[in-house]
């Protein structure tokens, strides 16, 4: 069965969705489809950071009222290290730039229910295999579930089905250059059914590695440790955990760790990739599908939505105005501001993770640490200019 669609968008995460919502709301015809079911996408516990820019952009396309209902306004972050609290505080510098924490996934699920509610054509459990004909002026985008085969041809195709997606492998691989990172080890992600402990990121810099605690709700919390690259879940009991964060968040003053059931864990590769360009003729690149950043700084979401309204407004541009220059542009745009962002990341995760225990280094790199944190708080200059990138404002 072959079905017609202007433009056939391939992930319903944060960055296909907003895609969906905004070329739905200029009239133009789209159809989402994705591998998952409803429940998994608008459950599945991922980033949660919502930078000042990213906020603008919400307010802008008044899908912000989910995140300014529930989202938890963030107005410091907080470093640590043997044993001392380096508290920022985004006031006076910063004041004025919303940072918010709202879950990825109320984000995704308010964008279905838009969507959704204004008639979207969204197709869960519709897995894409592949995109061929991308040569011509109609790919197509071939498709499984539960329904048996299919297709969809498409006039663009949007890849939006995150770091191993399909759509960036039907790419002929000399079309494409992918810049990529790989760090040496990785990081446990860890959700618990437990009260956060503070209301900031906090980020500890310890010699068994980095550990990093983070808000989610007013009752579940979300902690990652570094941890060695081959290490599996087996190697992680849930004592083990505790104890490692009770280790590494440790103060030389009282302080109380909300510990509680942990509800998932999961080991993140922690890798930096770029592929470039972001289009490859009719087939567009968004979100992690075109880049991927490692956790620190949360950046990865927020990378996803802002390539989404970028290519939903050069879409539009194109589509109802004949005119194609800032989709021309789209690659170009993006890539300044992604490689902005790789480049703040890379600094962040030298800053908070412990190089490989035992290199001959280890000693003076954990003092150029302390050196930077000191410098963090006592430099009013420096500190603005983290407190840009980390926040992310222009
Ligand atoms: C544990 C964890 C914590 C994170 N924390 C943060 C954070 O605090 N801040 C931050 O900014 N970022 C964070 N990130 C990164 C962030 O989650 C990603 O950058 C973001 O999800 C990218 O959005 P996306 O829409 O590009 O891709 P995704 O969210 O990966 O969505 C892709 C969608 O495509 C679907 N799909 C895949 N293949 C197919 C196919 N063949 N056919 C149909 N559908 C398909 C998938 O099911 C999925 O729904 C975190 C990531 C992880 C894993």
């Amino acid at each position: 069965m072959t079905g017609r669609t202007r433009v056939g968008i391939v992930g319903a995460g944060p960055a296909g969705m907003l895609v969906a919502v905004l070329l739905q709301r200029a009239g133009i015809d789209c159809v989402v489809v994705e591998r998952r079911d409803r429940a998994h996408v608008e459950q599945r516990a991922r980033g949660a950071a919502v930078e000042h820019r990213v906020v603008e952009l919400l307010r802008r396309h008044d899908l912000a009222g989910g995140l300014l209902a529930a989202g938890a306004v963030q107005d410091r972050i907080e470093f640590r290290m043997g044993g001392r609290r380096y508290p920022l505080a985004y006031h006076p510098v910063a004041a004025a730039h919303g940072h918010f924490v709202y879950p990825q996934q109320y984000l995704v699920r308010d964008l279905v229910d838009v969507f959704l509610a204004a008639g979207g054509d969204l197709r869960f459990e519709t897995p894409a295999s592949t995109v061929t004909d991308l040569d011509g002026d109609r790919p197509v985008i071939r498709l499984g579930g539960a329904a048996g085969p299919s297709e969809l041809r498409c006039d663009v195709v949007v890849g939006a089905d995150g770091e191993y997606g399909v759509v960036r492998r039907a790419i002929p691989r000399a079309a494409l250059t992918i810049h990529e990172h790989q760090y040496d080890y990785a990081w446990l992600a860890v959700l618990a059914e437990a009260a956060p402990s503070s209301d900031c990121v906090v980020n500890a810099i310890h010699a068994s590695g980095a550990c990093v605690h983070v808000r989610r709700t007013p009752t579940v919390s979300r902690f990652y440790l570094q941890c060695p690259r081959e290490d599996s879940r087996a190697d992680w009991p849930d004592e083990r955990i505790w104890k490692e964060i009770r280790l590494r968040l440790a103060l030389d003053e009282p302080w109380t760790l909300n510990e509680g059931p942990i509800l998932s864990t999961s080991s993140v590769r922690m890798r930096s990739l770029v592929c470039a360009p972001l289009r490859y003729g009719p087939v567009f690149l968004v979100g992690d599908a075109a880049h991927v950043v490692p956790l620190v700084g949360g950046k990865g979401f927020n990378l996803a939505l802002a390539d989404a309204e970028e290519l939903a407004l050069a879409l539009v541009e194109r589509f109802t105005g004949g005119r194609p220059a800032r989709l021309d542009a789209y690659s170009e745009t993006r890539l300044a501001r992604v490689w902005r962002a790789q480049e703040f990341v890379g600094w962040m995760m030298d800053l908070v993770n412990t190089p490989a225990p035992g290199i001959r280094e280890a000693p003076f790199l954990h003092r150029l640490q302390r050196a930077r944190l000191e410098r963090l708080v006592e430099s009013p200059a420096y500190a603005a200019a983290f407190l840009q990138d980390y926040i992310g404002w222009d």
